[in-house]
């Protein structure tokens, strides 16, 4: 970051007080720029025994398979933005069963929230992101030809996991009411 996004000055690197590490400070305005790792939310889809995979038509890794997967965006939950990522790269409309595993990648500064889902309904097709979307054997997996390591992982995870029912961690919002009340007091 060059510049400051409230008032357009030049921002200088500075441990603002009280903290510990070098940020993005304002000198003009006094805003001092967080950044935070980004969360990359996606999940394994079946229809009864098949897996979803999508060919990417995009770069970086364009024509290696992958599953549904994106950044979050702001406004939605993490379970909002995986469906949305299944939808806008394989048309496919999903019900989340629960979350399979969470990546931390600090080297490229994500996070990775990988949900288990099924299908509602077996047609697919490929959104503007993917060259060709499939619906495979579990014996099928490309192993040799996907996109990106965190990829192989879930799979082999999900795969562990086939037809048993978990354990995968519950997804969504506890609810705000009853002891303990919510951490942001909503
Ligand atoms: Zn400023």
């Amino acid at each position: 970051m060059r510049f400051c996004s409230a008032c357009g000055g030049p921002v200088e690197q500075r441990v603002p007080p009280l903290d510990d590490r070098p940020r993005h400070v304002c000198p003009a305005c006094g805003a001092i720029h967080y950044l935070n790792p980004k969360i990359v939310v996606g999940s394994a889809c079946t229809f009864g025994d098949r897996l979803l995979i999508c060919r990417r038509a995009i770069e970086p890794r364009r024509g290696l398979w992958t599953i549904p997967a994106g950044y979050m965006e702001l406004g939605e939950s993490a379970e909002e933005g995986a469906r949305r990522e299944a939808w806008e790269e394989a048309r496919a409309v999903i019900l989340i069963e629960g979350l399979l595993a969470v990546y931390s990648l600090p080297r490229i500064d994500q996070v990775q929230l990988l949900y288990r889902a099924r299908l509602t309904v077996p047609e697919v097709a490929a959104g503007p992101e993917s060259l060709e979307v499939r619906l495979i054997d579990w014996q099928d997996i490309p192993w040799d030809e996907l996109a990106f390591r965190t990829v192989g992982w879930v799979l082999r995870r999900a795969l562990e996991l086939r037809g048993t029912g978990g354990p995968l961690a519950p997804v969504g919002n506890p609810p705000a009411e009853g002891p303990g009340g919510s951490p942001d007091g909503d």
